[in-house]
Formats: structure tokens, C-alpha cells, sequence
């Protein structure tokens, strides 16, 4: 659900007309609702709500906004990062390192002595080299590290092969049949503390089954560790997935207990997951990223031309794939919705397409969209997930701004880059 919606033929964010927005700050921009984000983490936390000793970590690499943070730091979650420098973000956004756990395959040795430092709740270690690399950094810092072990549970969760994570073949984690001897190398290393169990099947998954599936397969072993070592916590990881079509619709509660469309709610995912994870008696972390800001999100664009050949008809934006990359990357859709509501029911097979110098970088493909004209704004709706952070300059294109909207006001909480921030920081050489 989601505060996005046609008032009076106009598209409103929460109380703000996104014609002003883009009017003040220009296109193309991204905007967020305040109230989205507040009403998805809400709504999830009150779904675990069994759970008496939870915590949410909001997967931050999908928006990491110091305003986002901060926002969500007031509603007590906490962060799931995988970088040095999303930890830092945290932390300038008013957040906690104690309530952060670090991923991610290939921390360096800074990093890893920077989170140790800021005292992070903890590191969810890839490998083994890893781990021996932290119990390194953790000596010489005269620090203990507090760690938990990514399983790879092989479960096939169905999503696009490039943000499935769960089966054996992907990068993430350690495959279930070495987790004991790894644990058990982990309670032989000094300057470590085993403090928990990870897993992370994937991302956009529309189905609760798969996540009960691998907390099933990871039970036995959860609960070995368990009275072997004392774990503390059992992280499920993140991965719900979101509605990226019919997005208007999906704005409207009704919508939801209509039945229509693939979904997954809060509820069922906590429906399917919740007894099996009160077996374990341990803390349980999520660490959701995309449900929390996939539908608050939309990037905001203007028709620049309209273009035929004698096989397709192409509407040209203002906006690129390096402002918004997932179709391209990740075959991802965007409903696109005029910020005006069209009066004419027409509509016409056409693609969107942006500027950039790559025939990748397109928004639809042969899509049936309303009758668009230069000039026209329209909204790439559900862009609130790995959007403007997977933003680049490609093609000297500067990154654009973002705006927070929350009830009447709309704030610039991040200003659209200068060409001369496009050249800060180079030099030709004597
Ligand atoms: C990316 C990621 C997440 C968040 O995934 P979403 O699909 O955005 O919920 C959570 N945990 C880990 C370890 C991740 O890599």
C-alpha cells in the first residue's frame, strides 16, 4: 500500500501535488512518501508482533537516504549494511551501530576494523577467509568480534535469476553441509564471539513458502549451535517482494483483500513464518529493504520527444537508465502514470525510452501506456527500491534530487548535483 494517487486529475503524493514538485525542483527527481515508509515498517513489525524479541533491520543498500534513515531510526529499527560507507550513513543519520549487522562477500580489512570500532551488533561472515580475516582485525584492534554465519539453505525461491541468492550455486553464504565445521572453526578463533545464524534467499519473492522452507531446513542445525555456543539470534534476511503492477490500484487497502493480482502480504508472510521461527527461541532479525521503500518511491520524468520507425513508436523521457537502471539490469517494470490524468481513455503500444547512448536504456517495452506528448510529466511508479542508489553518472548525466514528502510538505533532501560536481575531485595531469 502506498500514499500515490489521482486527486481532482491530479497525481498526489500524500497532500502534495507532484506537478509542484516537479515544477520547483524539475525532472527528472525522485520522491518518496514519508507516510509509506512509516505505515510498510508499521505494518510489518505488527505482523511479527508474536515475536516478542525481534528486530528489524532495514536492508539500507535499497535506500539509503540520510532522510529515510532517520525516519526509520525514530521508528526503532535498526540496519542491515554492507559497506563501510552505509555504516557511516547510519550513523550520521541518528542511528545506532549496536543495532546494525554487516554483509556482504567481500568487506576489506578497513571496514571490517571501522564497524568493529563503532561497535556493531553483528558481522553476518560470507566465508571462511572471511572469518579469518575478522578474527585477524578483531586481535590486532585488541577487540572481540561478535559474528553470525550466512547458510545458504538451497532453497529455489522463484525471482529473477539475478537477485536469487538461495541456491548453492549463487555467491552468498556457506552451504549448509559446512556450516558445523565452519561454526566450529569460528568457536576455535580467539577474537570472535558466535552470536547468530543468517540466511537471505532472495529478493522480490512473492510466495511465504520458501522462507518457511528455510528456516525448516535450518532448524536442526539453529538449535545444535544453539546448545553448543549460545547463539543469540536467527536471521531470516529479507526478500519480501512488492507489487510493481497495477501500482495505483495497489495504493488502495481495498485492493488488497480483493484477491487480485500476486502479492504478498505482511500478514501471510508472518502467517507462514512466525510458528517456525518460534521454535528456535532465539531473537529474530529481518532485514527487509524493498518492501519498506519499493511502492513509496516514484521518479518523476518529462516527455522530451515522441520518435517512429516503421516498426515501433518511442516516447523519449527525460529520465535514464542511470537514473533508474532496473529495467535494464533486472528486466524490472514501472507503471507509468501521467501526472495529469489523462480525460481519454486511449492508449497506445509504445517504448519509453530514455536519453542515454545504450539500447538498454528503456523504461517499457511495446507497452500499452496513455497517449503521451512533449511536455508531459509522467511518474515510474515503485521506483522507491534500488532506484536513485543505484543511480550513476553515465554519459555525464548529474545525479538527481530526491524529495521527502510528508503530509503537505515536500523537502529537498538531497540536492540534484551540479556539473561541477560531475568534475570534482579530477585533474589533467602537468
Ligand atoms: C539485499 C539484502 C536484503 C534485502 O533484500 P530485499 O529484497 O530488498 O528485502 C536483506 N539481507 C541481505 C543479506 C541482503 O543482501
Amino acid at each position: 500500500m502506498h500514499s500515490f494517487r489521482y486527486v481532482d486529475g491530479s497525481l498526489k503524493c500524500e497532500g502534495v501535488d507532484l506537478t509542484s514538485v516537479a515544477e520547483s525542483v524539475g525532472t527528472p527527481a525522485y520522491v518518496y512518501s514519508a507516510e509509506t515508509i512509516r505505515g510498510n515498517y508499521r505494518r510489518l513489525d505488527a505482523a511479527l508482533a508474536p515475536l516478542s524479541d525481534r528486530m528489524i533491520c532495514y536492508a539500507m543498500k535499497a535506500n539509503s537516504n540520510l532522510s529515510v534513515l532517520n525516519l526509520l531510526v525514530k521508528e526503532g529499527a535498526g540496519f542491515d549494511i554492507v559497506s563501510g560507507g552505509e555504516l557511516y550513513r547510519v550513523l550520521r543519520a541518528g542511528g545506532r551501530a549496536d543495532r546494525c549487522t554487516f554483509a556482504g562477500v567481500g568487506k576489506t580489512a578497513e571496514e571490517i576494523d571501522y564497524a568493529l570500532r563503532q561497535g556493531i551488533y553483528s558481522f553476518n561472515v560470507e566465508s571462511e577467509e572471511e572469518l579469518e580475516r575478522i578474527n585477524e582485525v578483531a586481535g590486532r584492534a585488541g577487540l572481540v568480534a561478535p559474528i553470525a554465519i550466512r547458510v545458504n539453505p538451497d532453497v529455489d525461491a522463484p525471482t529473477h535469476k539475478y537477485i536469487s541468492t538461495g541456491k548453492s550455486k549463487n555467491k552468498f553464504g556457506i552451504g549448509l553441509d559446512r556450516a558445523a565445521s565452519v561454526y566450529a572453526r569460528a568457536a576455535s578463533l580467539p577474537h570472535l564471539r558466535i552470536k547468530g545464524l543468517q540466511t537471505h534467499i532472495g529478493s522480490q519473492i512473492l510466495k511465504a513458502p520458501p522462507f518457511a522452507e528455510a528456516i525448516t531446513k535450518l532448524t536442526p542445525l539453529v538449535l545444535e549451535l544453539k546448545s553448543a555456543y549460545g547463539l543469540e539470534f536467527f536471521s531470516i534476511g529479507g526478500g519480501v517482494g512488492i507489487v510493481y503492477h497495477d501500482s495505483l490500484e495497489s495504493g488502495d487497502p481495498a485492493w488488497w483483500d480483493s484477491g487480485s493480482g500476486e502479492r504478498l502480504t505482511p500478514e501471510a508472510y508472518a502467517a507462514e513464518v512466525v510458528e517456525p521461527l518460534k521454535v528456535l527461541g532465539l531473537r529474530i532479525l529481518f532485514e527487509p529493504g524493498r518492501f519498506i521503500v519499493g511502492n513509496a518511491g516514484v521518479l518523476l520524468s518529462t516527455v522530451l520527444y515522441r520518435k517512429s520507425t516503421p516498426t515501433k513508436n518511442f516516447v523519449v523521457v527525460d529520465a535514464g537508465m542511470n537514473d533508474l537502471i532496473r529495467p535494464a539490469l533486472y528486466e524490472g517494470h514501472h507503471e507509468i502514470e501521467p501526472l495529469v490524468q489523462p480525460t481519454s481513455a486511449t492508449l497506445e503500444k509504445v517504448d519509453v525510452v530514455g536519453p542515454v547512448c545504450e539500447s538498454g536504456d528503456f523504461f517499457a517495452q511495446d507497452r500499452e501506456v496513455p497517449v503521451l506528448s512533449p511536455g508531459d510529466r509522467i511518474a515510474l511508479m515503485s521506483a522507491g527500491a534500488y532506484g536513485f542508489v543505484m543511480s550513476s553518472t553515465y554519459n555525464a548525466r548529474p545525479l538527481l534530487p530526491e524529495v521527502l514528502v510528508e503530509g503537505d510538505k515536500a523537502t529537498v533532501v538531497r540536492e540534484r548535483q551540479t556539473w561541477d560536481d560531475l568534475i570534482r575531485g579530477e585533474k589533467i595531469p602537468d
